[in-house]
């Protein structure tokens, strides 16, 4: 799957896909032994038959399941996931009914045949009803406008786990059976499945019983679904044949994942060693959204909302159309990674997501070099190790044993920090081992599970050299290493560096450090050189006497702490780095100055220095800095001034240069630049963007109505709106048609730095106005200016607000929603939610935002003084 973060309009959503297989027909034996299960072990499914007749109107289906399975020892009782289904009838080889008894927080029914089943091959057959949801779990419905009225659209969702939503059965990952799926459609309506369809029964009404072809041995969660009035366009590439599915009209707005597809899969044939293993791929679009995921990779038919999917020009900007590649690369990496070997068990989710992330950005560095996805990954990094870094966070590979935790295991650690390492990891054995090792890895596990040693295991292979150690340090233990540079001395033409490895942590400083096996590579002005930091120190000889920069090239996960005259060299030096190392030295030194570890101006010093001429995103990251320090001086409006001016001279200048309408032939960076701006600026209260951005409003200029910066300046207007205004946004909302544009602006309403209105907003996503999965976008949207009204509210409306997201995560809902509050007393209004509300397994949520209020807090007390002191210094 792919997550949902922001960070910045660069940095893209995030899929979180996670899978584990069941006992593989071919390779792998030895992963069963090692995957937990939460089902008996005594049987085991070998083939599914799932017919499913939605009631779309009524929100219910009827289904039937029948399952071959493969009684291992003689049993009268058989236990199977299922989840809010109810059950007719349920029957071993056509024999009497079992009776059934259903546990709704273990999420299984329990079947009790007349007679004893002995070992061997059984058919149960299974007739059941369920249940429609209006959010993004099971079989699950998004309504839109269409041209001739309301429609209504069906999609599934299994990951994770939510299959058992729509057929009950073994609804673990390492359970790998083949499907055969039917479903019956509406007449006028198209069916999609993970196959190409293999037949069509007419029925007298008009409705049509439609087959799919079976699909190869797969995990349940990768199943797919969609019934609707859909367009279809198709390409064919490397001899399969690609799809985009829209709701009917949109099919046009596809035409760019289509081509993004096109391009990747054969890379990836390449890549992977193995071709695309099933005769079609289609990615569904989706009229709605989630808020926890943007795409998930079902095998052979990728789902993903509309907004990472389609270009609508009306609104689509340069950021979301590299996201569109990126989140495209990302689940059809999965197509082989995930869907055809697959993960045993949720404990090893990160490999999954890490390796997905990973490889997008790869391939998105060779299709299109010139957006420079490199320099994003940094992004990425920063966000886990914001989390890494304090002591609420987990090592990569965590023990997954409720459904709960695997719905908390999609974080920006699985995430980013599995990114991060893999990136360390191929860099240390080099492109080409590590992808022989990858191509050894898929074709000895293919349709069977693993667990992560198996791909360390095959890498070694390739490579010739030991990597399980460094994987196992930073995938089993939590944290951050810092790596401290001592010191650095100049002699014929090369320079000595002393390192020592200690941990970086924002919360507890005095913390005795962890150990790592880090491997670190530094420059010096000549050729970098490497070395791998065990026991705690280093020492190297790097060629040249230039600015010294460890962690070169930036690909190590750890935070580098200079010495104060190293620090001042490369401040003065910052200009002359490569793009790349600016970046991720000015994340360190930001970092490291609001954790205490040096002076927060230090990266203010930094900002100084960086030429108009710096790379696109390096000002983003410097924009980003800004607005970060303006939120830190909540309350303090002469503080903000103080900024804004600061903002101003800084960013002003450049945005002046780069305009505000595209120009002939430029940068696709620069355009995101642009946005970026603008946004910042206007946050800032900037005059000139403020005052442009009010024309513009006001006499309705065509920037308003549609094109790539529409959505920033709406945001700014948003932002300052008083009633009037939000009121004319709010029409704006209810009179549009596309579901896209509708939540964008929405969204906007819930953005408005005026608490009344963000009341306002609040309570319009109690009604039923803004449909069922925009709501939520609403609350979101309040929370990231007013935590504290959003949580409160969401507490006091806490059923209504449950209603708005999708059941398997809602109960991280609400604390996300206070994560960004300053306010001391939030932590305990989180303790006290998390007492009454969550299990001690699944409170992690809520202790994580109470970390990250207590980190702001201390932030605020301790670091933005200085940053403050170093502001009037430049007043005067
Ligand atoms: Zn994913």
């Amino acid at each position: 799957m792919r997550r949902l973060r922001h960070v910045s309009a660069l940095a893209i959503a995030l899929t979180a896909c996670a899978t584990t297989g069941s006992t593989p027909p071919a390779a792998a034996p030895e992963a069963a032994n090692q995957v937990p299960s939460q089902l008996p072990r005594g049987v085991r499914p070998l083939h599914y038959a799932i017919a499913i007749v939605p009631d779309a109107a009524n929100l219910r289906f009827t289904g039937t399941t029948a399952i071959d399975i493969q009684v291992l020892e003689p049993t009268d009782t058989i236990t199977l996931n299922a989840a809010e289904l109810d059950f007719a009838t349920v029957t071993a080889d056509g024999g009497p009914a079992a009776r059934v008894s259903t546990d709704a927080d273990a999420q299984t029914a329990t079947l009790r045949f007349p007679a004893t089943l002995n070992a061997g091959r059984h058919r149960l057959d299974i007739a059941y009803s369920g249940k429609i949801n209006t959010q993004a779990a099971g079989l699950f419905a998004l309504d839109y406008q269409g041209e001739a009225g309301p429609k209504r659209a069906l999609f599934t969702q299994f990951e994770a786990p939510d299959a058992r939503r729509m057929f009950p059965g073994w609804d673990e990952p390492a359970f790998r059976t083949p499907y055969d799926l039917s479903v019956t459609v509406p007449a006028g309506q198209q069916a999609i499945g993970n196959m190409p369809e293999a037949g069509r029964e007419l029925q007298a009404d008009g409705s049509a019983i439609v087959r799919f072809q079976t699909t190869p041995p797969m995990s349940s969660y990768l199943l797919f679904l969609a019934v609707g009035e859909f367009d279809r366009i198709t390409a064919t590439a490397a001899g399969t044949e690609l799809g985009v599915v829209t709701r009917r009209g949109a099919g046009e707005q596809g035409r760019w994942a289509l081509a993004s597809q096109a391009q990747i899969l054969p890379w990836y044939n390449d890549y992977f060693g193995t071709r695309y293993p099933l005769p079609k791929l289609d990615n569904v679009a989706g009229p709605g959204t989630s808020q926890f995921f943007g795409a998930m990779e079902n095998w052979g038919a990728i789902f993903s909302f509309e907004n990472i999917l389609l270009v609508d020009p009306a609104i689509t900007t340069e950021a979301r159309r590299q996201s569109i590649f990126e989140v495209d690369a990302h689940e059809m990496a999965h197509q082989w990674f995930g869907d055809l070997v697959t993960m045993a068990w949720w404990d090893d989710l990160w490999l999954n997501e890490g390796f997905a992330s990973w490889m997008a950005t790869k391939a998105t560095a060779a299709l299109h070099p010139e957006w420079e996805p490199l320099l994003g990954r940094i992004d990425g990094r920063e966000a886990a190790i914001n989390l890494d870094s304090l002591a609420t966070t987990h090592p990569v590979v965590q023990h997954v044993t409720t459904v709960e935790q695997i719905s908390q295991a999609f974080d920006a650690i699985t995430y980013e920090k599995g990114e991060a390492v893999i990136a360390m990891l191929e860099d240390y054995v080099g492109e080409t081992a590590w992808r022989d090792g990858v191509r050894a890895y898929i074709a000895r596990h293919r349709l069977g599970n693993t667990v992560t040693d198996d791909l360390w295991g095959a890498v070694e292979t390739a490579a010739g050299r030991p990597i399980t150690q460094i994987a196992h340090d930073f995938t089993r233990q939590p944290g951050v290493p810092l790596i401290r540079v001592e010191s650095a001395r100049c002699a014929g033409g090369r320079t000595s560096v002393a390192l020592r490895q200690s941990e970086f942590s924002r919360d507890r400083p005095d913390k005795p450090p962890l150990a790592w096996h880090v491997p670190v590579i530094a420059g010096a002005g000549g050729r970098p050189a490497r070395t791998l930091v065990e026991g705690g120190a280093a020492n190297l000889t790097v060629p040249g006497c230039g600015p010294l920069v460890v962690n070169y090239g930036q690909a190590g996960y750890y935070r580098t702490l200079y010495s104060a005259p190293l620090l001042a060299s490369l401040t003065s030096s910052f200009p002359t780095l490569r793009p790349i190392d600016q970046i991720g030295l000015l994340a360190d030194t930001w970092s490291l100055g609001l954790a205490g570890y040096q002076s927060a101006s230090v990266a203010l010093d930094m900002i100084d220095t960086v030429p108009a001429t710096g790379n696109s995103r390096l000002w983003i990251r410097t924009a980003e800095i800004l607005a970060q320090i303006k939120s830190m001086y909540d309350n303090d409006p002469a503080h903000q001034a103080l900024l804004s001016r600061y903002a101003s001279a800084r960013l002003g200048p450049l945005l002046r240069r780069l305009g505000w309408s595209p120009r002939p032939g430029e940068r696709a960076n620069d355009a995101i630049l642009r946005g970026e701006l603008i946004d910042t600026l206007g946050e800032l209260g900037d005059a000139d963007v403020v005052a442009e951005t009010n024309r513009r409003f006001a006499t309705n200029d065509p920037s308003i109505a549609a094109g790539p910066l529409r959505q920033t300046l709406l945001g700014i207007i948003a932002y300052n709106a008083d009633a009037a205004t939000w009121e004319r946004l709010r029409a704006m909302a209810h009179d549009e048609r596309t579901p896209q544009v509708k939540v964008q602006l929405y969204r906007l309403l819930g953005s408005a730095r005026d608490p009344a209105l963000a009341r306002r907003a609040l309570e319009l996503a109690l009604t039923d106005e803004p449909g069922a999965t925009n709501a939520s976008q609403i609350v979101a949207a309040v929370a990231a200016e007013h935590p504290d009204l959003a949580f409160d509210f969401a507490l006091a409306h806490r059923e209504r607000v449950m209603g708005l997201v999708d059941a398997s995560s809602s109960s991280r809902f609400l604390p996300g929603l206070a994560t960004r509050s300053a306010d001391p007393a939030m932590v305990e209004k989180l303790r006290d939610y998390a007492t009454r509300y969550m299990t001690p397994q699944s409170r992690g949520a809520a202790d994580r935002a109470i970390a990250a209020i207590q980190d702001r807090v201390r932030v605020r007390r301790d670091r933005l003084p200085d940053i403050t002191r170093w502001l009037e210094g430049r007043r005067s």
